[in-house]
């Protein structure tokens, strides 16, 4: 038990990644601040972006896929997370680090794509890049939220906002207890693999484990979206639906091969609800 968690940390820390995107809600707001206007405008500097995020946590909506993130931090260009990783390498077992160097690198490179979309390019086509969540290894997460939280235009309101919060939190969740599946497809796994948890094989493939966690995260995330519990801008639908995608497609070609990635991969397309049709662009 304490082994499997062990790996069960390890394998998350390499993997847990985050992408969502992001809004308005009437329950923090002040009565000067004004929801017509766009969110960097009413967010203009980096204080009052940390002060609304960390406001939005506490939405009764949000607020309970927050119990396992110790911080939600602002990091316009991802900062303040390369800055933690740097800090936490040295701190980690010895087998750890290449993994999590490997983390940084991206996330630096991440960065860099951030300056590029401020400089012009296509948000659309960086939709992997609003939020990152990342674990500490001690069951606790952090949340890092980026500029584009509040500069993309497919972002509009604190609703969206909330929207990408959900889906960090969800990430959170999933760093802690690992992926869930339905009764009916978590028993066939079972009977497949022998495993009640999810095999090392699988926790040690981030590629594999990424699409898997990332399309229960966009499956959850969507599905709430579209029975109104966050009220999103049709802009921060149209993202969320490109983004989902690609994950999604990772997982429908695993689940045609008949080995341990196969059988994970249907027990999640079994288990989801949203099953996205369209790669729009
Ligand atoms: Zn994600």
């Amino acid at each position: 038990m304490a082994k499997q968690e062990k790996q069960s940390r390890r394998a998350f820390l390499w993997t847990a990644g985050g992408l969502a995107a992001g809004g308005i809600g009437y329950l923090a707001l002040k009565e000067k601040d004004d929801p017509n206007k766009p969110l960097k405008d009413r967010y203009p500097d980096a204080a009052s972006r940390q002060r609304v995020l960390s406001e939005l946590t506490h939405d009764p909506r949000v607020a309970p896929v927050y119990a396992h993130v110790e911080a939600t931090t602002y990091a316009p260009r991802l900062e303040a997370l390369c800055v933690y990783l740097q800090n936490k390498i040295p701190t980690l077992p010895q087998e750890l680090r290449p993994g999590v160097q490997k983390k940084l690198n991206h996330y630096r490179a991440l960065g860099i794509t951030l300056e590029n979309v401020a400089a012009g390019a296509d948000p659309a086509k960086t939709n992997d890049s609003l939020a990152i969540t990342d674990p500490t290894g001690t069951g606790m997460s952090r949340v890092f939220l980026t500029e584009r939280v509040f500069e993309s235009p497919y972002v509009r309101t604190l609703e969206d906002v909330k929207s990408i919060l959900y889906h960090e939190g969800l990430h959170a969740v999933i760093n802690r207890n690992g992926p869930t599946f339905g009764p009916g497809a978590f028993e066939k796994l079972v009977r497949k693999t022998g495993f009640r948890s999810v095999p090392l094989e699988v926790m040690t493939n981030p590629d594999f484990l990424r699409a898997l966690i990332e399309v229960q995260v966009y499956n959850k995330q969507v599905y709430e979206n579209e029975r109104g519990t966050f009220k999103v801008s049709p802009e921060f639908r149209k993202m969320i639906a490109i983004a989902y995608y690609p994950h999604y497609q990772t997982l429908k070609q695993h689940a045609q091969q008949d080995n341990v990635f196969g059988w994970y991969a249907k027990a999640m397309l079994e288990t989801i609800v949203v099953h996205p049709k369209v790669n729009s662009k």
